[in-house]
């Protein structure tokens, strides 16, 4: 009928609009290598704010201790003690706990956030330690703290501003490790923040300690991220910079990469217009699991508005973020021949009943294109790094070696969308193969590092203490 027939087009125009054709994903890999010059030239120069880290070197495998790590996610607290054997991998033990953010906290004070961790930790830290507990004993901690800082040595830095739905002004401009260091020693936690890091420099130095070859690390969760080791001469906006190694981990800040190549639709602008971060976090929108979601309910609900194919109980399509990426990854997974459920998802969670088959392909379908899209963009962000670093294959050509096609790249991968969601890393890979060319794409390992972002922020600290 002419109704399914517009829900159709609608698909159809969505698609058309979301294409990521190989033309523009390496439109999209050379925007990504500019802008990253660009932020390393000046302050400000791009969306992309290439923040120092003033990590130096990475875990090699010597790190020895017991060293904590707290990690704030935009869904979870995750607190670690990680005991290191004094070998590369040897993790001799990990204990980890984690607790819901519930969202008072995310947009309440930061005493109240930063005293909810501090006493989380202290739960944790008695215990672990059980009657062993002494509040006599400094303890080394690494603090991951996943939102955009500017750093001004290795264990401190001042919040920019918040991102993932946190919104909790008073913070903003403070020095969060501090923050934290006297929340803890108002509860007489004796502990000390040795580095103050990013998620992505976390699984980074988890990365690293497992495979020397590791350079750069992507997190793909509520938000993304990616950051990566840089020479520190390439840094032009921080002049005069020296480390012992002559490199530094550069803390990306993705998530804010904009390009005019990227494939945006109708759907990606108003959902960036009811956004609190408009004009903000452009790449992360179409990327990361705070997002797809929705941007599959708003084509559905264009849908539902042009077509019958719903019938008439799709009220619940129009409530912002009423589809959760984790559920729409589980329609997308669906392979039951009569779509069991995606149907079940619909009636439990959209209140959409007795769908028929062709309208649940139809869902099928639009998820398959917002998560393609998203995957397709994550590679050509991958190999974004990878030109910048020469690492593409593309130096090799022009300047007649060869060495860098065959030199092994690692990458280390986090966060619960791409360790959760197998289509959506199919098509990652799918798209590195095509855009790097089999050759070189055989070189380039990605390389999962559950709870990498914690530990390695614990390697961190053992690593840095011990040079001290
Ligand atoms: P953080 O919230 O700190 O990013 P995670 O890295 O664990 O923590 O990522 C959690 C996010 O990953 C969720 O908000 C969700 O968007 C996404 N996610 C989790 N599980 C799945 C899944 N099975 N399929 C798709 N996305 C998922």
């Amino acid at each position: 009928c002419s109704a399914s027939g517009r829900a159709v087009e609608v698909v159809r125009e969505f698609e058309e609009g979301c294409s990521t054709s190989i033309g523009r994903l390496r439109q999209v890999v050379d925007a990504m290598a500019v802008e990253m010059n660009a932020g390393l030239a000046s302050e400000g120069g791009s969306k992309l704010k290439m923040l120092l880290t003033f990590i130096d070197s990475l875990p090699d495998g010597k790190e020895m201790g017991t060293y904590y790590s707290i990690d704030l996610g935009a869904t979870s607290l995750r607190v670690l003690r990680v005991e290191l054997g004094g070998t590369r991998s040897m993790i001799l033990r990990h204990q980890v706990e984690s607790q819901p953010i519930l969202p008072y906290l995310m947009t309440g004070t930061a005493e109240e956030l930063f005293d909810f961790i501090a006493m989380t930790l202290q739960n944790f830290v008695e215990k672990v330690e059980g009657l062993e507990h002494t509040s006599d004993l400094r303890r080394e901690l690494a603090f991951t703290f996943s939102f955009p800082v500017r750093q001004i040595s290795v264990s401190s830095g001042i919040l920019i501003r918040w991102t993932k739905g946190f919104a909790i002004e008073d913070a903003i401009g403070k020095d969060v490790a501090r923050c934290l260091e006297e929340a803890m020693s108002k509860r007489g936690l004796n502990m000390r923040v040795t580095a103050l890091v990013n998620d992505t420099v976390g699984s980074l130095a988890l990365g690293h300690y497992h495979d020397e070859d590791a350079v750069a690390a992507v997190v793909i969760g509520t938000g993304t991220n990616a950051c990566y080791v840089e020479r520190t001469e390439a840094i032009i906006k921080s002049q005069g910079l020296l480390t012992n190694s002559g490199g530094m981990v550069i803390n990306m800040e993705w998530g804010s990469f904009w390009s005019s190549h990227l494939p945006r639709t109708s759907y990606d602008i108003s959902l960036d217009d009811e956004s609190p971060n408009q004009n903000d976090q452009g790449f992360e929108k179409m990327i990361s699991g705070m997002y797809l979601g929705d941007i599959v309910r708003r084509v559905l609900h264009r849908i539902a508005q042009e077509s019958d194919i719903f019938g008439d109980a799709a009220r619940c399509l129009a409530v912002p973020f009423m589809l959760r990426t984790p559920l729409m990854a589980a329609m997308h997974e669906d392979d039951s021949p009569d779509l069991r459920e995606v149907a079940r998802i619909l009636r439990g969670n959209l209140d959409i009943q007795d769908i028929p088959l062709r309208a649940r392909r139809i869902v099928v379908r639009v998820c398959d294109i917002v998560t393609r899209r998203a995957a397709m963009l994550a590679a050509a962000g991958i190999v974004g790094i990878l030109k910048k670093i020469g690492r593409d294959g593309s130096d090799g050509v022009s300047t007649g070696r060869t060495e860098s096609k065959s030199r092994r790249t690692v990458i280390a991968m986090e966060g619960g969308l791409y360790v959760s969601y197998g289509l959506f890393r199919e098509y990652l890979n799918e798209a590195l193969v095509e855009i790097l060319g089999e050759e070189i794409a055989q070189n380039v390992v990605l390389r999962t590092c559950e709870d990498g972002s914690g530990i390695g922020a614990a390697l961190l600290a053992a690593s840095l203490s011990s040079n001290q």
